[in-house]
């Protein structure tokens, strides 16, 4: 393959990727602005003119951020790449580790430091967003003394699970031939069901709190429905969401016994008894359509070809110089490679995520209507009316824009869903 064609392509994926992302997020501006002073009508009564005028504030908040950050993540993707980044770090940490340390440090050292230097350049976007932007719409809870312990224990998280991964499949890239891919990739699978298992109970909780529900009413109601529905009432968790932020959200997560509902504090403060009911109901419903499964089962295949292809583009010169980078003489490209393709890859990868948040927004239908079967679909609506309200989320989206970013469909979408699952 040579150099030319994989810089050629390269950068007209990222060209294309920033044209549509630019485009797609002046058009939701554009769309909420132009829809800010009037509630929709259906949504009339429930919302009022005034937290609609916030949502969509918040919104355009966001998308113009949204444009220096995407700006900015282009122009270090470049810094990386094309003009040299990671060829200099490369040079130096091969210098100065290879001769004493031996190849596995060297490359080790080498995605540390890449990782590390990708999350300083982050951090100034992450403290503006969450000191100016979530501040300024009163979301923000989190102090900086908690923000900064969180990035320390990020930092162990990251090194604890990351390194031993990183050694495995850099030990598995040296040793098992033209073949290595396919063993990456089973290490990669075992890895990720090993974290679906250890995220909800190990990692989570380092976080945040997690204690069974105090409320004896809610606790009967919620029973009575993971009963109806066959799952352990042990799997239901409250979680201190408030400690960051106000914003609220549930989640389902985890498999076999560490599967889990969880429920941020801020929510059960906001909804009704049976509105949370109705919320757990579509948490349950994502168990029962098996949609953890199915998303496992997407991402072990998405990975298999992603691997396969880095397990040829490995071999290519031209992937590597074709991208910036020198390969080495003396020393394994295996560390580099991997540097390289997790950064190629995004902009192509960005052309396929429609089908993913479509395949999402398919999931969040069907969990909505197993919802409406085993509670009532008034509440559900009523709670995600409230939801929307309270996150500043704007309930006038650009279609477009939801056609190609909307892991969950719009709240419009949903409601007239709900009203047709209840006749
Ligand atoms: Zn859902």
């Amino acid at each position: 393959m040579q150099a030319s064609i994989i810089t050629l392509a390269f950068a007209a994926a990222l060209l294309l990727s920033l044209g549509a992302k630019f485009w797609l997020a002046t058009r939701q501006m554009r769309h909420v602005a132009a829809h800010s002073h009037e509630v929709p009508a259906a949504f009339a009564g429930a919302v009022t003119l005034q937290s609609h005028r916030r949502a969509a504030e918040y919104t355009l908040a966001k998308g113009r951020f949204g444009l220096l950050a995407t700006a900015f993540g282009t122009l270090v993707l470049l810094g990386w790449t094309l003009l040299g980044g990671l060829d200099a770090l490369n040079h130096a940490l091969r210098g100065a580790v290879q001769p004493r340390l031996g190849d596995m440090a060297y490359q080790l050292t080498l995605l540390a430091a890449f990782t590390l230097i990708g999350a300083l350049l982050e951090l100034p976007l992450e403290l503006y967003s969450t000191f100016r932007i979530e501040q300024r719409f009163g979301f923000n809870r989190i102090t900086p003394r908690l923000f900064a312990i969180d990035l320390l224990k990020n930092t162990v998280v990251g090194a604890l699970v990351g390194l031993p991964l990183a050694a495995l499949v850099l030990w598995l890239m040296g040793v098992a031939g033209g073949l290595w891919w396919l063993w990456a990739w089973g290490a990669w699978m075992a890895f990720n069901l090993a974290l679906l298992v250890l995220y909800p109970t190990v990692i989570a909780p380092w976080f945040n709190k997690f204690e069974p529900l105090a409320d004896a009413d809610l606790a009967a109601r919620v029973q009575s429905l993971m009963k109806r529905c066959g799952f352990a009432a042990k799997g239901l968790f409250v979680m201190d969401g408030s400690r960051r932020s106000a914003h609220a959200n549930a989640y389902f997560t985890g498999l076999g016994a560490a599967k889990r509902v969880v429920f941020f504090d801020t929510l059960l403060q906001r909804l009704t008894p049976s509105e949370v009911e109705a919320v757990l109901a579509h948490e349950l419903g994502h168990f029962k359509h098996r949609h953890v499964h199915k998303r496992i089962a997407g991402i072990f295949g998405i990975s298999l070809l992603a691997l396969a292809l880095l397990g040829w583009l490995s071999t290519q010169a031209g992937f590597y110089t074709g991208l910036g980078v020198l390969p080495n003489l003396g020393a394994p490209n295996d560390a580099l490679a991997l540097l390289l393709f997790m950064l190629a890859l995004p902009p192509f990868g960005f052309f396929v995520s429609p089908l993913l948040a479509q395949l999402s927004r398919r999931h969040e239908f069907e969990a909505d209507a197993f919802a409406c079967a085993q509670a009532s679909g008034g509440d559900l609506a009523k709670a995600l009316v409230k939801l929307h309200e309270d996150n500043a989320a704007t309930l006038t989206p650009d279609p477009v824009y939801v056609r190609f970013y909307y892991s969950h469909p719009p709240a419009s979408e949903r409601l007239a869903a709900l009203a047709q699952y209840a006749r």
